[in-house]
């Protein structure tokens, strides 16, 4: 049997990089950069008011107090957004508003608080420093300045960088485009009436979840059953587009295995993992397109997935975090686990004690469990027993 490490490594390998596009900003939310970013133009671009108040020539109020306030003709108004070329003239005052550019000669803003507000005359009761309250061009950033390095996450305040700097586009590392794709003559989509030995479709809605959770767009979710031409009709029409195909289903050692006959002479390998759940694994490429084919049943898809695919997915997407953070918890009720296989039981931690209890039970088609699970415990190959108040390791899921 392959262990997981071989198989992660083999998934990894086949899901690679698309190359760098240029994005729209809102398009570039949640990727990674794939490029250096350079500022052209300073920000703040000009100085500018950092409140409402008085542009003045400090040395006009330098000895304003309560007792001895200083008023000042008011020459300008300048709201924010005000585009011509101000002077201000000694024993003057411009009333300017945030974010106003301030006009040539004045050597601080004096605030609206500390005056009488006037119009045309402005009575001010306090001294200014000079360069007080004015935000200086550039002292954020310079122009000519990298501001943002490739392999960066584009966050919303990435978003704002660039958008402050004019930007309308962002090159990055695009969306990996996953088609997923289920199996099974017994399978019904939800909504329509089932018939004895029919059960409804779930893992669909649930790996295209995962996918998009993971970062990656989902081009299609359809549905086949267990019949190979169909497989293979499916298959091409929904192709195309897709930078990996997800399978599920049909590729165990029983018959009808749609998935495993339909890519056996092919270079789509299917092999044994020593994990539970999810032994039975197919991976390789169709037409160059990587294919990753999971097992049918839901819980073994999801924990395949997120065993295999999400962290290859990831990384091919330059994505941080590309594996959920691990840690050590303290198993609350003592488990066992199949001798030669790594188990991935799905657990319940408590973030308040740091423990954890292993939840439900081992078999993989149990999907309320999985549901309530926000962990995976980590069961090494060699562990077949793990006493209460030892430590495992869990995959955080939330
Ligand atoms: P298979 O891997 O095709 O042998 O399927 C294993 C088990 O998973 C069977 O009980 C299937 O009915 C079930 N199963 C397979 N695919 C799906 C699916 N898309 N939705 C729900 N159950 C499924
Ligand atoms: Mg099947």
């Amino acid at each position: 049997m392959r262990s997981v490490h071989e198989h992660q490594r083999v998934v990894a390998q086949l899901i690679q990089p698309r190359p760098a596009v240029k994005l729209p900003l809102t398009d570039a939310a949640g990727l990674a950069l794939a490029d250096d970013v350079v500022a052209a133009v300073p920000l703040p671009t000009f100085d500018n008011s950092a409140m409402d108040g008085y542009a003045v020539l400090a040395d006009d109020v330098a000895q304003a107090s309560g007792e001895r306030p200083v008023s000042l003709p008011v020459a300008e108004d300048i709201p924010a957004g005000r585009t011509d070329d101000l002077t201000l003239q000694p024993g003057t005052a411009h009333r300017i508003m945030t974010g106003a550019a301030v006009p040539a000669g004045a050597t601080a803003v004096v605030p609206v608080e500390a005056t009488d507000a006037g119009l045309h005359t402005v009575t001010i009761r306090v001294s200014a420093k000079p360069g007080q309250h004015i935000r200086r061009a550039g002292e954020d950033v310079g122009a000519g300045m990298t501001v943002l390095r490739r392999g960066q996450p584009v966050t919303p305040a990435t978003l704002g960088l660039a958008a402050a700097l004019g930007l309308t586009e962002l090159p990055v590392f695009p969306r990996q485009r996953v088609l997923v794709m289920s199996t099974g003559a017994e399978l019904v989509q939800p909504g329509r009436p089932l018939k004895w030995g029919q059960i409804y479709e779930s893992n669909a809605v649930m790996l295209a979840a995962a996918v998009r959770e993971a970062g990656a767009d989902v081009v299609e979710a359809p549905m086949t059953g267990d019949d190979v031409d169909e497989f293979r009709r499916v298959l091409n029409a929904h192709s195309g587009a897709a930078d990996l195909i997800i399978t599920t289903g049909g590729v165990s050692a029983g018959a009808y295995e749609v998935v495993k006959e339909a890519l056996r002479d092919g270079s789509v390998e299917f092999v044994n993992v020593a994990m539970q759940p999810g032994k039975p694994q197919g991976a390789g490429t169709i037409d160059r397109t990587p294919i990753v084919a999971l097992p049918g049943n839901p819980v073994s898809a999801l924990v395949s997935f997120e065993v295999f695919i999400r962290p290859a997915l990831r990384t091919a997407m330059g994505l941080p975090r590309p594996h959920r953070t691990h840690r050590s918890a303290v198993l609350a009720e003592g488990l066992t686990s199949p001798p030669g296989k790594r188990q991935f039981q799905r657990g319940v931690f408590d973030p308040a004690t740091g423990s954890v209890t292993g939840y439900g039970p081992p078999a993989s088609h149990h999907l309320r469990w999985l549901a309530w699970a926000n962990c995976l415990l980590d069961i090494p190959e060699d562990v077949v027993a793990v006493p209460a108040g030892a430590r495992v390791e869990v995959w955080d899921l939330t």
